[in-house]
């Protein structure tokens, strides 16, 4: 099977639940558009243009030039995604991501690592730091961007790969809270059965 480029949303994905970029790339399924993905998207479009009126002052950064839905691109890593905004300063480049959510978790946090990984590779330029930000609670969570985060980013792609091209299912996720409402439960029987 050819695997096409993978995207950061695969990495978030996978932090979350390794099962469930699985199951998009090996079953033939088309993903319905819910009524929440299209709210996020409202959401999203609806924060850029109230951003855009914004200062910098959430993120401590005094100038800088805002661009939004920057596409990111490394051939180097066969990984592409779309991020909300990216800072441009004179010293270095802060990728922002908004989330409807109250709190950051993991998978957002590597979400942001393999988005820094990419700007990087678009721009040329390090990336040290990025942000989430929370609309619910109007603030920004600054997200120090390390060398053990870039290594599981490079680790997630490579197992993901490697599930994908050998079909092996991995394992599921040890948070079973994640499984109400997953839209792949069915697919989970061993879930199922443990009582999830
Ligand atoms: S049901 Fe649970 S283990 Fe299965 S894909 Fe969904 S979250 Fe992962």
């Amino acid at each position: 099977m050819n695997l096409p480029d993978l995207t950061v949303t695969d990495v978030r994905q996978y932090v979350y639940c390794p099962r469930i970029p699985y199951y998009r790339y090996t079953l033939p399924l088309e993903r319905p558009v819910t009524a929440k993905m299209d709210l996020g998207r409202e959401e999203h479009e609806s924060t850029s243009a109230k951003e855009s009126r914004r200062t910098l002052k959430a993120y401590g950064i005094k100038e800088g030039e805002r661009r939004f839905g920057v596409d990111l691109y490394s051939r180097h890593l066969h990984l592409r995604g779309r991020i909300d905004m990216v800072i441009f300063t004179r010293y270095e480049l802060v990728p922002v991501e908004y989330k409807m959510t109250s709190d950051v978790g993991l998978h957002h946090k590597y979400q942001l690592a393999a988005y820094a990984m990419l700007a990087e590779h678009t721009c040329s330029q390090t990336v040290s730091r990025a942000f989430v930000y929370l609309t619910p609670e109007k603030r920004a969570v600054e997200v120090p961007i390390t060398a053990a985060m870039r290594e599981r980013v490079r680790g997630v792609l490579a197992e993901l790969r490697r599930s994908v091209w050998n079909e092996r299912l991995p394992a599921p996720t040890p948070h079973r809270g994640r499984c109400y409402g997953c839209e792949y439960r069915r697919f989970c029987g061993d879930v199922l059965a443990g009582g999830a």
